[in-house]
């Protein structure tokens, strides 16, 4: 008997035979080679326009000059980023887990407390790997209906069950952009059971620009069952390199690191997120680039008749008044990348991320011809513009 005489599909565990894998957007010189277009622009992960810090770029140029150190094992507990982190943050190590990217952490979260019969919590509209986080391990994802788009706390709240272990909220949400204020969040963590674990993923909070706005980290001394996680990914302009980390009790810290891989976070990027760190200029100049941005595409939007959710984060969730995936399409055509959101339940809405201004530029006058001709073609024949 040939494998492929093999039904793997219906060998493999419930939760990963109805599991639909994550869309990643689509790479700039895919496009390219496809279409041959001269001039691709990718608004479509969230990425740093400004490329990586400085800082990391050196520190990883630097690590580069000793190219024994790329055959040997990075250090499994990456004690340079974590030092760096207790340094900039105050957590002792035993608190803080790596990861191979943020997702890898949500992942871990996911490994540690769940399987089959137990519950976890999550938004409509929310982040796409916490669904597919929970799917994987068997366990029941309860999709709590969102409000305003945004999480509904007190509803989510409501929602645990005495299987639920887990809770994941995002705060900016993606890809809504959505946030919650710090009491109502306080009032959220009050009212969960003390032994269900909250993930609060934090992933574009160097974006937000307000003194008042929640802090994860503030939080953590009162509540043994919070994990906060952040990432390099966003604001540092490290992608590509993988790596985040959580900060929880050293409790919950010691099982995370119980089903982490040895191995999880690779030796440039241990570099590359210690040094980024301490660059607060690329921070500082990324927010502001971010701020200006989300303004000029705004406006732009807002004269097309155009409306986006109100946004913390690096993207514009847009209102395109109508099925978005031929636009999606239209705009790739012309050398566009965006997001569809179809996959989170917004089937009328295009992602777009925050880009430099000329970009953004590029992105806007693209959508206006896109937007041009369907209106045209929607138009009766002979009625004119
Ligand atoms: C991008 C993103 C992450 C994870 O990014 P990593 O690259 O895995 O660090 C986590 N949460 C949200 C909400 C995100 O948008």
């Amino acid at each position: 008997m040939s494998g492929s005489d093999h039904d793997f599909l219906s060998r493999a565990r419930p939760g990963v035979q109805k599991l639909s894998p994550y869309q990643p957007g689509k790479p700039v010189e895919e496009l390219q080679r496809e279409l041959g277009l001269s001039r691709v622009v990718k608004l479509a992960s969230n990425e740093n326009p400004l490329g990586p810090s400085p800082r990391a770029l050196a520190a990883v140029q630097q690590a580069l000059l000793n190219p024994l150190e790329l055959a040997r094992y990075p250090d499994g507990n990456g004690y340079v980023l974590k030092s760096a982190i207790e340094r900039r943050f105050g957590w002792a190590m035993d608190r803080i887990t790596l990861g191979n990217g943020s997702n890898d952490v949500l992942e871990l979260v996911a490994r540690a407390f769940l399987g089959e019969g137990d519950d976890a919590v999550f938004s409509q509209h929310a982040f796409a790997v916490y669904p597919l986080a929970v799917q994987a391990v068997g366990a029941r994802g309860i999709e709590v209906p969102a409000r305003d788009f945004g999480h509904d706390l007190e509803a989510m709240a409501a929602a645990i069950t005495p299987a639920t272990k887990v809770v994941f909220v995002a705060n900016p949400n993606n890809p809504t952009g959505t946030w919650f204020e710090a009491d109502d969040f306080r009032r959220f963590m009050a009212r969960v059971p003390s032994h269900v674990i909250v993930v609060l993923d934090e992933a574009y909070g160097e974006f937000v620009d307000d003194a008042a706005a929640l802090n994860g980290f503030d939080l953590l001394d009162e509540h043994a069952n919070l994990v906060v996680s952040r990432t390099f990914a966003k604001a540092y302009g490290l992608a590509a390199l993988r790596v985040g980390y959580a900060v929880s009790s050293p409790a919950v810290c010691n099982l995370l690191n119980r089903v982490r891989q040895p191995f999880n976070v690779n030796s440039l990027a241990l570099v590359a997120a210690a040094a980024a760190l301490e660059d607060d200029a690329f921070v500082q100049r990324s927010r502001a680039l971010n701020a200006a941005g989300r303004e000029q595409l705004l406006t732009a939007l807002a004269d097309m008749g155009l409306q986006a959710m109100p946004s913390r984060g690096n993207f514009l969730c847009v209102d395109m008044g109508r099925p978005a995936m031929a636009l999606f399409q239209a705009l790739l055509q012309e050398g566009v990348i965006v997001r569809p959101v179809a996959n989170y339940g917004l089937p009328q809405h295009l992602r777009i991320s925050i880009g430099l201004a000329e970009e953004n530029a590029f992105a806007i006058s693209a959508l206006q011809r896109v937007l041009a001709r369907a209106d045209a073609a929607e138009s009766p024949a002979g009625a004119g513009a």
